[in-house]
């Protein structure tokens, strides 16, 4: 009778519930603090009927004994403890962590005191091994029938899960940020091992070896956790390794696949924050994935306060393959800087060549031009008409040779930084109507009409005059290849605070796909038609070098069959410019010859008289121009320039 009534009685008051319902109605109570159930109070009825009816985690600890019920929610958090600790005293069931637990319980059953708990490390021992956990939590009193306190309530969040993989994706996110900015493969192992190094409560050691070329050794290249040569970390690793290393590499090699390893051979190892020796570790192929090239391996302890569950597992593998993607990166990144290096020595080296290849032609070219020149103006023993009409034809094409020879030394100079300008305050104006007039009876005599309008600047220009010089003399020297009907205008002007040169033509013009290219060095219009064929496309890419010297820009607009419009910007006052290069006398070679050869070049692009078409070799036979120099340098005081330069 009493045994049925018992049953009955619990089956009243612990109807439903689930698994722990039905485990409180089979309990026997008689055994407890808090006696048979007909004797419970109905607070403690009550509570019980809320905690079983909610899937919330949920307990009670009831009495002073603290005799402990619980919901189907919380059997998780038990552990193996589940389902021993119905009824038990809670300073039993969680005797580990009750220096923690017990005064808080105590605040709440003495003085109605509740807490809260926030992400509370737990050290827990429910799963047979001290255990790494996280809990949210309040206690707070469950009034008895009298009104006192007759228990205390607990909800209960386990946050282990979250806590975990927020610190373990915080490792990612450092590995992926910080291994971004290695340089090297070395860097990117270093920063990996100092990443990990952040996160021991994850990773109690790790150790990153690289494969070497032979693909028969490692070297370990960085480590976290754990000093580097010991029995664990060995600095080298020969490959197969079962006899010298306990971490069995042949068989993660072989297998491509990581491994688990017992690590008690090596003895005590780091356990990071923890005291006690991490019993496992995980060895892991660095491997490039889509190559399944192997670069090295990720050697990486794992915690003694954590199961090795697939969440850990996860993680290192990912750790894994941010490590791989820093080691290839890395690597990528060396190969392109010696990708550049070796392109810049190729440069640096056809710099040196172009430089001696134009000191060695010079020498002979101006061995050879002086003496023709001799020859020339020897009134002693004149020259025969005849001789002199070779001689000249010999010197007209020297010079070319020269001028052509002195442009890839400017250019030489200008890649190895060693060009020299001698900025002086210039009446541009003046200067550069002179330089133009020079070019008119050339190019009047082709029919074309030559407009100079340079009108006089308000202030003086810093320039070099002999860059300048052949800014204006190229740029006039192609406008008359490429127009062949027209006019070409020369303008000089001041806008806003710069001065502003136009060389315009209504020759041929550049076809609007060519715009883009056609400052680049050696970069020729392909099918255009001017008065010659020939050209080395290196007179635009000196006038921008020789511009950019000045601070200043050039440009282009052109319509096709139209005309072209170059446009030279150079900015007023002297503050942009290299301060020892104001006024400073220049040490090396000139390479100004002056307007000779390219009127001398321009007056061979003329047409054959009576023949009707444009030819170089034709007209060069000819012998004498009318450069219309001599007439130029009568009339006004020509610039230096104009005569070619005392040394070749
Ligand atoms: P080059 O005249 O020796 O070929 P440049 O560097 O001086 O070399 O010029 C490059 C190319 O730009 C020329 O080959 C030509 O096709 C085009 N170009 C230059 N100036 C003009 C112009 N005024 N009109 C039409 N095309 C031009």
């Amino acid at each position: 009778m009493g045994v049925e009534q018992k049953s009955t009685a619990g089956e009243e008051i612990l109807a439903g519930g689930g698994e722990m319902g039905q485990l409180m109605r089979s309990h026997d109570w008689s055994n407890t603090a808090v006696g048979e159930v007909e004797t419970w109070s109905h607070s403690l009825k009550t509570a019980i009927r809320i905690i079983l009816g909610s899937r919330y985690p949920m307990f009670i600890w009831w009495g002073q004994s603290m005799t402990k019920f619980y919901n189907d929610a919380y059997i998780p958090v038990l552990g193996q403890r589940h389902p021993q600790a119905l009824g038990q005293p809670a300073s039993m069931v969680w005797a580990e962590i009750w220096d923690t637990l017990g005064p808080q319980a105590e605040a709440v059953l003495q003085e109605g005191r509740s807490s809260w708990n926030e992400e509370l490390l737990l050290i827990m021992e429910r799963n047979g091994y001290s255990e790494e956990t996280y809990f949210t939590f309040s206690y707070s009193p469950v009034a008895n029938d009298d009104g006192g306190v007759g228990g205390v309530f607990c909800a209960c969040t386990e946050d282990t899960v979250r806590v975990l993989s927020d610190r373990r994706l915080r490792t990612l996110r450092e590995l992926a940020a910080k291994t971004a900015e290695a340089k090297t493969v070395e860097d990117a192992c270093e920063i990996s091992a100092k990443t990990l190094a952040d996160n021991p409560l994850d990773v109690p050691f790790a150790l990153l070896y690289l494969l070497d070329d032979t693909g028969s050794r490692v070297r370990l290249v960085s480590w976290a956790g754990l000093t580097a040569g010991t029995p664990a970390s060995p600095l080298e690793i020969e490959i197969p390794d079962s006899t010298t290393s306990g971490w069995s590499l042949s068989t993660v090699l072989a297998g491509g696949e990581s491994l688990l390893v017992e690590v008690q051979s090596f003895g005590a190892l780091p356990g990071g924050v923890w005291s006690e020796s991490p019993k496992e570790a995980m060895v892991l192929p660095l491997t490039t994935p889509g190559q399944g090239k192997l670069t090295g391996f990720l050697i990486a302890g794992i915690s003694p306060r954590r199961a090795f569950d697939d969440d850990y597992k996860g993680f290192f593998d990912l750790v894994a393959g941010q490590i791989t993607g820093a080691i290839a990166n890395a690597r990528a990144y060396e190969a392109e800087r010696q990708r550049a290096e070796a392109l810049a020595e190729i440069d640096r080296a056809k710099t040196v060549f172009f430089s001696n290849v134009s000191h060695e032609f010079r020498t002979p070219l101006t061995l050879m031009l002086s003496p023709t020149e001799d020859a020339l103006a020897d009134t002693v023993v004149p020259l025969p008409q005849k001789q002199r009409e070779r001689i000249e034809l010999v010197q007209r094409n020297g010079r070319r040779l020269l001028k052509l020879v002195n442009t890839l030394l400017d250019f030489s100079r200008i890649e190895a930084g060693r060009i020299q300008a001698m900025y002086e305050p210039t009446d541009l104006a003046t200067l550069t109507a002179e330089l133009a007039s020079v070019f008119r009876s050339t190019i009047e005599q082709a029919g074309i009409q030559l407009i100079v309008e340079c009108s006089t600047l308000p202030e003086a220009i810093f320039v070099d005059r002999e860059m300048w010089e052949k800014i204006v003399f190229n740029l006039l020297s192609n406008a008359f290849k490429f127009t062949l009907s027209g006019t070409i205008t020369v303008r000089l002007r001041w806008v806003e605070t710069q001065a502003q040169l136009t060389v315009e033509d209504t020759g041929v013009g550049i076809p609007p796909e060519e715009l883009p290219r056609l400052f680049e060095r050696f970069y020729r219009v392909k099918g255009s038609i001017g008065r010659s064929f020939e050209g080395s496309g290196i007179g635009l890419s000196l006038v921008q070098e020789l511009v950019k010297l000045h601070g200043g820009t050039v440009n282009v607009t052109s319509v096709l069959g139209q005309g072209s419009c170059f446009k030279v910007l150079i900015p007023s006052g002297s503050a942009h410019l290299q301060r020892d290069r104001i006024g400073e006398r220049n040490t090396l070679l000139s390479t100004s010859l002056g307007a000779m050869p390219y009127l001398e070049e321009a007056l061979s692009w003329l047409p054959e008289e009576g023949a009707g078409g444009w030819g170089l070799g034709t007209r060069e036979q000819e012998g004498s121009r009318d450069l219309g120099l001599e007439t130029k340098q009568k009339s006004s005081p020509s610039p230096q320039s104009l005569a070619p330069s005392p040394s070749y």
